[in-house]
């Protein structure tokens, strides 16, 4: 789309008056018959006012879904896999619905390191045990990266990572394999890795050790892999489902499956509305279990003798102040000196380091443990040249990894990194495994494995390699100047007098890399309904991005909106904790909550972050990280 047209079209926002915030529709845009597919789509997806339909709606459309008139596909989970699903088939011209119990990336999706990457680890091991499956994986894995940089650019980068060396050994050996690294991306490539000298790698990255382990830093190697906000992409994934045409619901679990009691086949859902605890009914002709560590409960729904898939390992991740890494330069130590590979990377303003791989129980809460923080912090003082503090861990979080192995495979010993779709219940797909980066792959695999479980129609094969999530048609780097250039934050203050503020760059540039061409919309509000002001001293979320996503982005609660749409409980859990009276004041508004409801949201966002150990919830005190 023209940038003239799409200013023009978000003029029309801008020019709202009264103060209230109207969403206008230009007759102008129609979509012809004649456009194919992945036009027709990309028009649904980039149409700056369109609207995802309402909670009702979808709901509806699920329940509408009986036994005559069944959906063609039944998504659980909305995680990365599940709304991958959905948008997949969505662009096969399937009729789709999905269920998330909680909210969209409130599993592992939100967890995860935020790394969009082949897998350096695995090009190693396919080397040394001239592996061709481990090769494949790398390749796979680093054409679905550049792809998922070119559909979503707003929400995902190119980050340089460096790789310090402490002996000659280390710089041939790193160079090497990263020079291969590139050849394997070939035309996927985002940028050549090179040798920096131990002077330009201090320059680089002031804060890196110069000896490690009584040795004297000879330089680094710096590479290069994509970075992204894992639950923001999530979150973009499910609405671009839903104004595709899918019916998406979060806050909806699937109790139990139905079955036909004649041949045996999953044909269905009882499902129950997390938020008012209806139950209802839905039919489908396949249902796609993406449940990600929780997947084998949704097995066991099928076959109680099920054998578990899933071999959960928790990851740790801890945030820390910017200051102890440049602003786009990553750190990545290969291997610790207990064998381990450290991060430590920027993102979001802040750093975030880990992570961990031990044993765990599978809990929607996951918990950081303190032996898990200490060892990450522990990992990074023999790499940096600043004191490493408890008291700088803004916060700390866990995911479970779920790694899953073949039910259907000969060696059931193999824990396989790679994904894994299985049919073992007719009607039943399942699909886990994989990582973040390659879920449109994993998605297209399970939606080919459904059409022919289920014998679905589709009207042509899956359109996601080349489709732009919602927001990101006509982004482009400068897209945060014409926020500040041409709005402002009109703020409330506490006398209840309203006052104007200027769209400074960091908040302008905030709302571009979250929204997309869709910041427009949510600078639109704060300028035309008063909510201007930060949510939190010294991060740049504004008060409109919490009636913007409980528009168009189905922020449901408090916790949706300080974990998912916008990043405040993993970047600082105490800020996020400072903000929620605020937040809560919002949504009340936006969803008409009484009383007792806004007590329920407080109570259940504080115990939320509770799992969530900053500073202040430290338990930690050896003396070493004071
Ligand atoms: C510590 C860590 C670091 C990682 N780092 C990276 C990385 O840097 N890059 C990368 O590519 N990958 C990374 N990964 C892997 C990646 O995060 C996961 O592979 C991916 O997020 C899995 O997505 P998913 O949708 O399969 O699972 P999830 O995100 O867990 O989604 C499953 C969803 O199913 C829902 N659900 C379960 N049961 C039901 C039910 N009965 N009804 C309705 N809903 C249900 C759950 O609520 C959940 O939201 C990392 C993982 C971890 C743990």
């Amino acid at each position: 789309m023209s940038a003239a047209l799409r200013l023009r079209r978000l003029g029309l926002l801008a020019a709202a008056s009264g103060g209230t915030y109207t969403l206008l529709r230009d007759p102008s845009i129609s979509y012809t018959d004649s456009a194919s597919p992945l036009a027709a789509l990309k028009t649904k997806i980039s149409d700056p006012v369109a609207s995802v339909p309402p909670r009702a709606t979808q709901e509806a459309a699920l329940m509408g879904a009986n036994a005559e008139n069944p959906l063609d596909i039944l998504v659980v989970g909305g995680g990365a896999t599940g709304t991958g699903v959905a948008l997949d088939a969505v662009t096969r011209g399937l009729r789709v619905g999905l269920v998330e119990r909680e909210d969209f990336a409130s599993g592992t999706s939100s967890r995860s390191t935020k790394l969009i990457h082949g897998g350096v680890r695995y090009l190693e091991k396919a080397v040394f045990n001239l592996d061709y499956g481990q090769l494949k994986l790398v390749f796979h894995a680093l054409k679905e990266r550049k792809q998922l940089i070119d559909n979503a650019p707003h929400l995902c980068h190119a980050l340089p990572c460096m790789t310090p060396c402490f002996s000659w050994f280390e710089v041939i050996y790193y160079w090497a394999g990263l020079k291969m690294y590139d050849l394997v991306a070939m035309g996927q490539l985002l940028h050549f890795s090179r040798y920096y000298s131990f002077k330009q790698s201090v320059e680089l990255f002031p804060t890196i050790a110069k000896k490690g382990n009584n040795k004297d830093l000879k330089g680094t190697v710096v590479y290069y892999d994509g970075q992204m906000n894992d639950s923001r992409l999530n979150v973009a994934i499910a609405c671009s489902a839903a104004l595709g045409g899918a019916a998406v619901l979060n806050h909806a679990e699937v109790i139990s499956l139905i079955r036909d009691e004649g041949n045996g086949r999953i044909i269905g859902a009882h499902i129950r509305n997390n938020l008012t605890g209806e139950v209802f009914d839905t039919y489908a002709k396949v249902v796609v279990n993406a449940g990600g560590p929780f997947c084998d409960s949704v097995r066991q729904m099928a076959d109680k003798n099920a054998k578990p898939v899933i071999c959960p390992s928790s990851g740790v991740h801890i945030v820390l102040p910017d200051y102890y890494s440049p602003d786009g330069m990553g750190l990545i130590v290969p291997k610790t000196k207990d064998g381990r590979v450290v991060f430590m990377l920027p993102w979001l303003g802040r750093t975030i380091a880990g992570t961990t791989d031990s044993d765990t129980a599978i809990t929607m809460l996951p918990e950081p443990h303190e032996n898990e923080i200490e060892f990450i912090l522990d990992a990074l003082c023999d790499y940096l040249n600043v004191k490493v503090r408890r008291t700088d861990v803004l916060s700390a979080w866990s995911g479970i990894r779920p790694l899953a192995t073949d039910p259907s495979a000969k060696n059931t010993e193999s824990i396989s990194r790679d994904h894994v779709v299985v049919e073992e219940v007719p009607g039943l797909v399942t699909v886990t495994g994989g990582k973040w980066t390659t879920y449109r792959g994993m998605a297209e695999d399970a939606v080919n494995a459904a059409i022919k479980s289920g014998k679905l129609n589709p009207n042509n094969g899956s359109l996601t390699s080349n489709l732009q999530l919602v927001g990101a048609d006509g982004w482009e780097s400068a897209s945060f100047t014409i926020l500040t250039q041409q709005y402002v934050r009109m703020k409330k203050s506490h006398g209840g007098k309203i006052l104007p503020g200027v769209m400074d760059t960091a908040a302008a540039k905030h709302l571009s890399q979250a929204y997309g061409v869709l910041a427009e919309r949510v600078a639109a509000i704060a300028q035309n309904e008063n909510l201007g002001k930060r949510l939190a001293h010294g991060y740049p979320f504004l008060e409109a991005e919490v009636a913007y996503t409980a528009r168009y982005e189905y922020c449901e609660s408090a916790v949706d909106f300080i974990a998912r749409r916008s990043r405040l409980a993993f970047l600082d859990t105490d800020a996020a904790r400072r903000a929620l009276p605020r937040i809560i004041d919002i949504l009340a508004a936006e969803h008409n909550w009484d009383k007792s409801r806004i007590k329920q949201e407080t109570q259940n966002a504080k115990e939320f972050l509770e799992t969530f150990k900053s500073s202040r919830n430290a338990q930690f005190h050896d003396g070493k990280h004071n």
